[in-house]
This record gives C-alpha cells, sequence and structure tokens, in this order.
C-alpha cells in the first residue's frame, strides 16, 4: 500500500491516504457466555457477553472511485443485498458523514462468514470497512473512535474492530478486553443450511420466559472469566453459556441434533453461537478439533464443519 494526498479535511489541510488497494481481514465471533437480561424500555436487551474472535474471516477490499460500489463473492453471494441497506454501505457512509469526506469508493468483500448464522458476519464487514476506509480517505481515526461509529451501526460491530476476547455489556456495544494469560482455544464450527434472524430469536427468548419454561438466565460473566484463566479446556467446556440457545433450538429443533452429534465426537462441550444456527465445540487441541469436524461432516447435521481457533485480532489490514 502506498500514501497519497486524499481529500482535504475540516481545518482545510490535505490527509495523508492510501493510492493502493486497502485489504482488511476481519474474524467472525462467538460468545463464550452471552446472558440476555430483560427487555429493555429501548427494545435492547441488556446484555453480559464474553465476545470471542475466531480465524474465520472475511476479506473486503477498497479502492479509490467516482462513487460508492460494493461486489462480493463467497458466502451468500445472490442472497445478500449490496445496496444501501447493506452494513458495508452503511457503514462507509457513517465515517464519510464524521469524517466530512466524500463516500467514494470501490469495495469488494469476499465472504466466508456464514450469513445469519449467529457469527456476526454483517457487523464484521463493517468493521472491516471503518478500518478500509479510513485508510484509504487518510481520515486517520483512532480504533476506539471507529468502534464509536461502529456502535451505531450495530451492538457487535465495536468488538469486532478490537477483536481478541472481550467482555461485552449494555447491549454489547461496551467492550472491555479480557486481560487473561494468552491461550489458543481450538473450535469446530458447525455451519448450518440457512440463517436464523436474530430479533426473532430474542422474541422467542422472550415468549420462552413469558410462558416459564426458558431456564433460569446466567447472569454474569464471573465463572466463564475464571474459566478462561485457568486455561484448561475442560474447565472452559464446563463454564461456557448460552441465553439464546433454548430459543434458538425451540425454533430450528434439528440444531438439538447437532449439539448431540459434536458432544458424541468427543467435543469437549458445544453450544449454539450467538443467535445461531451456527453451532461451536471446543477441542482439547488442533488435532482433536479436525478429528471432530471430520467426524461431524461425516453425519450429515450441518452443511459443513470447519476448524477454527481463537482468539485471534480484529480487523486489520493486510
Ligand atoms: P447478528 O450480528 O445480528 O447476530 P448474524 O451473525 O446472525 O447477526 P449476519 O450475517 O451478521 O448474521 O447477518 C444478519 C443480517 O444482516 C443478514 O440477514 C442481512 O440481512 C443483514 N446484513 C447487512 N449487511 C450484511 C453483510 N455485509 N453481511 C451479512 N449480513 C448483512
Amino acid at each position: 500500500m502506498t500514501e497519497a494526498w486524499g481529500p482535504g479535511g475540516d481545518d482545510g489541510q490535505p490527509r495523508r491516504g492510501a493510492t493502493g488497494p486497502v485489504r482488511v481481514r476481519v474474524p467472525a465471533k462467538i460468545n463464550l457466555h452471552l446472558g440476555v437480561g430483560p427487555l429493555r424500555p429501548d427494545g435492547y436487551h441488556e446484555l453480559n457477553t464474553v465476545y470471542h474472535a475466531i480465524s474465520i474471516h472475511d476479506e473486503l477490499t477498497a479502492r479509490h472511485g467516482d462513487t460508492l460500489t460494493l461486489t462480493m463473492e463467497g458466502e451468500g453471494t445472490g442472497e445478500l443485498a449490496l445496496d444501501e441497506t447493506n452494513l458495508i454501505i452503511r457503514a462507509a457512509r457513517a465515517l464519510a458523514a464524521h469524517t466530512r469526506v466524500p463516500a467514494h469508493a470501490r469495495l469488494h468483500l469476499r465472504k466466508q462468514i456464514p450469513l445469519a448464522g449467529g457469527l456476526a458476519g454483517g457487523s464484521a464487514d463493517a468493521a472491516a470497512t471503518l478500518l478500509a476506509c479510513d485508510t484509504l480517505w487518510g481520515t486517520g481515526l483512532s480504533r476506539d473512535e471507529l468502534a464509536d461509529i461502529g456502535a451505531g451501526l450495530g451492538s457487535d460491530v465495536p468488538f469486532l474492530v478490537h477483536g481478541g476476547t472481550a467482555l461485552g455489556t449494555g447491549h454489547g456495544e461496551t467492550v472491555s478486553p479480557v486481560l487473561a494469560r494468552p491461550s489458543t482455544w481450538h473450535w469446530v464450527v458447525a455451519v448450518a443450511d440457512g440463517g436464523l434472524s436474530t430479533p426473532e430469536v430474542y422474541r422467542e427468548i422472550d415468549r420462552l420466559r413469558d410462558a416459564g419454561t426458558a431456564p433460569a438466565a446466567l447472569g454474569s460473566a464471573d465463572s466463564l472469566l475464571a474459566a478462561l484463566r485457568q486455561r484448561d479446556p475442560a474447565v472452559l467446556g464446563a463454564a461456557l453459556g448460552n441465553d439464546l440457545q433454548p430459543a434458538a433450538v425451540s425454533l430450528r429443533p434439528a440444531l438439538a441434533d447437532v449439539l448431540d452429534a459434536g458432544r458424541a465426537a468427543g467435543a469437549l462441550a458445544g453450544l449454539v453461537s450467538g443467535s445461531g444456527p451456527t453451532c461451536v465445540f471446543l477441542a482439547t487441541d488442533a488435532a482433536d478439533a479436525r478429528r471432530i469436524a471430520a467426524e461431524l461432516a461425516t453425519t450429515g447435521v450441518c452443511r459443513e464443519a470447519r476448524t477454527a481457533h481463537g482468539p485471534v485480532a480484529g480487523a486489520r489490514i493486510v
């Protein structure tokens, strides 16, 4: 990537932007703990979550252009609208409005994160766009400033700007890094056919709670945070939890078979990722993850079983 003087800022000084393409890789997220509190008057649920970035990545390339355009390849091509509703376009426009530069870029997405899978692919793409366009336009915002703009686009965007493992509170948009001694965790990711709508899954957990058929809410993430510090996958496996899991399984009963199949294949633990329908399984090590993925793939309970590790960095230029 080379640099050039870009459009001027508020101070009339030209900005140093990139001349060549800017390529950004951004990870998917899973939630090691997803505690869902009551519905707030503003329509959001109060969350206590531990985000964890894993090594399934989307890649966004930004080039200079005369207008704002978006093309894509990979997961969801032909299904995902590339118009003003796309979080990539919305992120580019939000950054342009914030920094008062024209929203001009040719954007291309290589998507590997399954659509509507509970892996926050859309939020990941928004985080990647903020970083790519900030670099392309030379607007020079900090990660924290990009995360603040991202919070207006989606609850998971600030986390995906930062990556790693982090505690999320509020409706997930307030993130603070989890300071654990570095450990790598190995996962099997069971990708489902078709997605689940996040708002629908939240409505379903409210319905199950109103009917008195939902398990007790998980509450704080303290036990998960303590388990992370022990660096023992069996301990971490026992501490994983997701309040949305009963709702996702209620809407998609076949997920119970996926969870059973992963455990039968020898996973330490399995859970629905976020609002689903992706299920993730914790393995002892990388070889164990490969073995579980291969076995899961033969059962036919999921479209695809991938291996991944975490934590990984958030959006970054490659
Ligand atoms: P959430 O972040 O709500 O948990 P998810 O991980 O289940 O969502 P996403 O892949 O982020 O699922 O997509 C949710 C919806 O967001 C999609 O169905 C789509 O309509 C919309 N969307 C907008 N832009 C994008 C994008 N760039 N990638 C994926 N989805 C997008």
